[in-house]
């Protein structure tokens, strides 16, 4: 058994935490490859690493004096050093990162120092190889990730390593320049090493103890998902629900490696599994719920439009023609709603509408303002009668108005529309219906 162990920020954000981890590796020997973040905060209004070695190199741009931010980036690392008792020094490393600085290597360069020297402490401390990502984890001349090189390179440079910390969040161009990922880039530097070592799950170690039905911010206390495929992790990571950065799952996918989210702070909880596909049922009929505020309705209507060739595809040239991305499409016989961001349509909205009326002649063309999403998502509902209208009489029960329904053709998810206004207890009866009422 091989598992690839990812712990971000705030697990490796303290000595304290660090100790945690070393436990955590040390009670499961298959726990052998360690991807690391830059230490994250230690308690809420603290600064990540990452943003100080932006900031530092901030001063660097403005031709400004760095020194300073970069002293308090040295002590986060000396307290955790000292705190584990190591008697390892990052005093070479931290001249060379101020005379890269001043040779203005760039920001990338800059924000991955963070993973860069964390990799370097929790290596030492755990006694493991440390691997430097950069020229295995490869970025072509465009800036793209390079899946295929990187995985022959991840796999050759792992072969016959028995235990490594390898830095998350960046890896190079051809030429050896560094490149990061985006925020939270290190779930995707795990997925990597994971794929390249066929590892047979690849753990997220965070603060958490997993993905959660609903947001915690809309609903108290709710229940952890135990187990997610990534079709339904999409569906709920597009309507906002966080956790895992996006692009992690793209390298284990394909492979069918499970990826489980785990906290730091609860070990023994089992926290969420993440898999390809599976015939265990969701507790609670639907996996999860999430959403978005701030989507507009863009209603045409015209007679017959049904029997129009390309109709749908006119109404649709003028959303394109102004770059703007749609959302949904839920139609009617004569009429179809196209599903936008109100930020992004305001600022065009009399050119879309124009074009609109000019390419298909509609009878009407309405608005719809201040709508809000949300999906309720899960695998079991195409198995399961009456699963839309539990959630539609749970609304009218809560005297929310409905405004608009689609059911993704995955029958993943149905999404429905409401008023911003009605979002959150919109959510809340959904979640009553489906899960606190069967706890
Ligand atoms: N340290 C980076 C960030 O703060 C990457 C990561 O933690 O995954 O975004």
């Amino acid at each position: 058994m091989k598992k690839v162990v990812k712990f971000g920020g705030s697990s490796l954000a303290s000595a304290e935490q660090f100790k945690k981890v070393g436990a955590i590796i040390r009670s499961d020997e298959s726990r052998r490859y360690v991807v690391v973040s830059a230490p994250g905060k230690r308690f809420s209004a603290d600064t990540k690493v990452t943003d100080l070695l932006y900031k530092a190199y901030g001063l660097v741009e403005q031709g400004e004096d760095f020194t300073e931010v970069l002293e308090e980036i040295r002590q986060r690392y000396q307290e955790i050093i000292d705190g584990l008792g190591l008697s390892l020094s990052l005093e070479d490393e931290f001249k060379k990162i101020a005379e890269n600085f001043r040779d203005h290597a760039g920001s990338d360069y800059a924000a991955s120092r963070g993973e860069y020297l964390n990799g370097i402490v929790a290596a030492d401390y755990l006694g493991y190889e440390f691997i430097d990502p950069a020229g295995v984890i490869i970025f072509d001349d465009n800036g793209n990730f390079d899946a295929e090189t990187t995985n022959e390179m991840m796999a050759k440079r792992l072969e016959g390593v028995e235990h490594a910390v390898i830095s998350g969040f960046y890896g190079s161009y051809t030429d050896g320049r560094v490149k990061t990922f985006s925020r939270g880039g290190s779930d995707v530097t795990g997925s990597i090493v994971a794929k390249a070592i066929k590892a047979d799950v690849y753990e997220n170690w965070t603060d958490v103890s997993g993905f959660l039905v609903a947001d915690p911010r809309i609903i108290e206390n709710p229940q952890v998902i135990k187990l997610i495929t990534y079709k339904e992790l999409r569906e709920l990571a597009y309507m906002g629900a966080g956790v895992l950065h996006e692009e992690a799952i793209f390298p284990v996918r394909k492979e069918g490696i499970p990826i489980n989210i785990r906290n730091t702070n609860a070990p023994e909880d089992p926290g969420t599994m993440i898999v390809q596909s599976t015939c265990n049922k969701s507790d609670y009929t639907i996996t999860g719920i999430a959403g978005k505020k701030g989507f507009v309705g863009v209603h045409v209507e015209k007679d017959m439009m049904n029997t129009e060739v390309g109709f749908c595809r006119r109404v649709l040239q003028a959303f394109e023609d102004n770059h703007i991305s749609i959302e949904h499409m839920p139609s009617g016989i004569d009429t179809m709603t196209v599903i936008v961001h109100q930020s992004e349509f305001e600022e065009k909205e009399q050119q879309v509408l124009s074009e609109i009326n000019r390419l298909v002649r509609p009878d009407t063309v309405n608005l719809v303002t201040d709508l809000a999403l949300i999906a309720v998502v899960g695998r079991g509902m195409k198995e399961n009668r009456g699963t839309a209208g539990r959630i539609f009489s749970a609304l009218a029960h809560a005297h929310i108005n409905v405004r608009m329904i689609d059911q993704g053709s995955s029958e993943l998810n149905i999404i429905i529309g409401v008023a911003n206004k009605d979002f959150e207890s919109a959510i809340q009866a959904i979640y009553d219906i489906f899960v606190s009422t069967q706890i």
